[in-house]
C-alpha cells in the first residue's frame, strides 16, 4: 500500500526531497502511525515544529472553534487572535512590535528588509551591507538564501541580493574583520541547526551585542529553530542576557500551522518599516494566530520549559556518554532539546535503520544525528529512543 503511495507522490510533486519511504497518517503525543499502522517514536517533530506533541486536544479546539468562526480576513482589519497573539509574543520575548509572516524564511525576508530601511533612514544610502554566518541557515527565499552560509544552497541561484558578507560564529574577530562603515545589521542563529547544532558561546554574543551598541549595527537574531521553548528558555537569547533588536521566529510558533513573525524593539520599530513598506495577504490571519495564541497558553499551563529543561539536560547525558562509547561519535553538542551526535561516518544509514526500527531522526548535515524531538517527551522517551539508537549504532561498520 505505501508503495503505491509513494510511487504516486514522485509522479506529481517536483522532486525536491529525498524523502523517507514512509507515508504518515496520524499522531498522537510523541508518537507517529504510518498509513499501515506501523508506530513510530518522533524525536524529529516534523523539524522542531510540533512542540506540544500529535493530537494535543487543547491545541486543537482552538484551530476549530476558529474554523467554524473566521479563517481570513487579510490584514486591512482587525481580528481579536492577532491581537492576542501578538500581546502574548511581546511578553514572552520582550520586543515590542511584531509583524505575523506565513513562514520563517518570510520572517527573514522581513527582518532584513527592516534593518536595510532603518539604516537607509540614518543615511539616506542604498548601499548597506549585512554580515551572516558561515554554516548558517536561515531560509530559501532569495533574501534569506542571500545570507545563508552554504554555498551549495546559492551556487545555482546567483546573483543573491549583494552587499552580504560571511564571519564564522564564535569567532569575534572574524565579525570584526568583516564590519565596514556600511554595515547595518549582524544576523545569526542563536543556535545553529541545520549547519550541525553549534550554540554561539555567550561570550561571542555579548562581544557581538556590544559592537552593535558601538556603531549602531542592528542584531538580528533567528530564533525560528532554537526559539519557543527548545533551549529551556522561552528564546535561546534570553539565557545569555542579550537582547537582539529584532529576532525572527516561526517553526514552533504555531505548532503546526504555518506561521512565523518578525518582531523588533521599539527603536527599530518606530525608525523602519512604516505604511505601505511590507505586507502579507495571509500573515497574521485568525486561524494562524489562533494557533499562536493557544500555543503561548499551553506552554505555560503545560509546564513546557520546565520539562525541556529537565528531560533535555537527561538527553544530553545520555548522548554524552555514546561518546565514550563509540569510536565513530566524535561530539555531543546543543542545549535543551536541540541536540546532535557528531559523527566521523555519514549518519544517513543509521537514521534509516532507526526509521526501520521505529524511530524518527533527522539529520543536520551529512554527519550529525539531530534531536529535535517534541517539547512534552519524558525520560521514558529518552530511554526508549536510546535502546533503538544503541541497536542501530551497534550496527554501524567502520
Ligand atoms: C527552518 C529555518 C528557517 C526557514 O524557515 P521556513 O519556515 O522553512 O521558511 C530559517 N532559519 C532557521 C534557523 C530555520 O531552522
Amino acid at each position: 500500500m505505501m508503495k503505491q503511495y509513494i510511487e504516486e507522490a514522485e509522479a506529481a510533486l517536483l522532486h525536491t526531497y529525498n524523502r523517507y519511504q514512509v507515508v504518515l497518517d496520524k499522531g498522537d503525543g510523541v508518537y507517529l502511525y504510518d498509513i499501515e499502522g506501523k508506530k513510530y517514536l518522533d524525536f524529529a517533530s516534523g523539524i522542531g515544529v510540533f512542540a506540544l506533541g500529535y493530537h494535543n486536544e487543547m491545541y486543537n479546539d482552538a484551530l476549530k472553534g476558529q474554523i467554524d468562526k473566521l479563517i481570513h480576513t487579510s490584514n486591512y482589519y482587525y481580528n481579536i487572535p492577532a491581537i492576542e497573539a501578538a500581546q502574548k509574543l511581546k511578553k514572552a520575548s520582550g520586543m515590542d512590535r511584531i509583524f505575523f509572516t506565513n513562514s520563517g524564511a518570510e520572517a527573514v525576508e522581513g527582518a532584513l528588509k527592516a534593518a536595510r530601511k532603518y539604516a537607509y533612514l540614518k543615511d539616506g544610502c542604498k548601499d548597506h551591507e549585512i554580515i551572516a554566518m558561515e554554516h548558517s541557515f536561515h531560509g530559501r527565499t532569495f533574501g534569506a538564501l542571500s545570507v545563508t552560509g552554504n554555498p551549495h544552497y546559492r551556487e545555482a541561484f546567483e546573483p543573491m541580493i549583494g552587499n552580504v558578507r560571511f564571519a564564522e560564529l564564535n569567532d569575534f574577530d572574524s565579525v570584526l574583520a568583516q564590519v565596514t562603515d556600511k554595515t547595518c545589521a549582524i544576523i545569526l542563529e542563536t543556535v545553529q541547526g541545520e549547519g550541525g547544532i553549534y550554540p554561539a558561546t555567550e561570550d561571542f554574543l555579548k562581544k557581538v551585542r556590544a559592537l552593535c551598541d558601538e556603531r549602531d549595527i542592528l542584531l538580528i537574531l533567528d530564533e525560528i529553530q532554537c526559539g519557543m521553548g527548545r533551549t529551556g528558555t522561552m528564546f535561546a537569547w534570553q539565557r545569555y542576557g542579550v537582547k537582539p533588536d529584532i529576532m525572527a521566529t516561526a517553526k514552533a510558533l504555531g505548532c503546526g500551522i504555518p506561521v512565523g513573525a518578525f518582531a523588533m524593539t521599539e527603536r527599530v520599530g518606530s525608525r523602519s518599516l512604516t505604511s505601505g513598506d511590507h505586507g502579507t495577504t495571509y500573515g497574521g490571519n485568525p486561524l494562524a494566530c489562533a494557533a499562536v495564541s493557544r500555543v503561548f497558553d499551553l506552554f505555560e499551563s503545560e509546564r513546557i520549559l520546565e520539562n525541556v529543561d529537565q528531560v533535555g539536560e537527561y538527553l544530553g547525558t545520555c548522548l554524552e556518554k555514546l561518546v565514550e562509547e563509540y569510536t565513530f561519535i566524535e561530539a555531543a553538542r546543543g542545549v535543551g532539546l536541540m541536540r546532535g551526535l557528531a559523527c566521523s561516518v555519514l549518519v544517513g544509514g543509521i537514521i534509516n535503520r532507526a526509521l526501520e526500527k521505529g524511530l524518527i531522526l533527522i539529520n543536520a548535515g551529512t554527519q550529525v544525528i539531530r534531536f529535535i524531538p517534541p517539547l512534552i517527551i519524558s525520560r521514558q522517551n529518552v530511554d526508549e529512543m536510546m535502546g533503538i539508537l544503541r541497536e542501530c549504532l551497534d550496527e554501524v561498520e567502520i
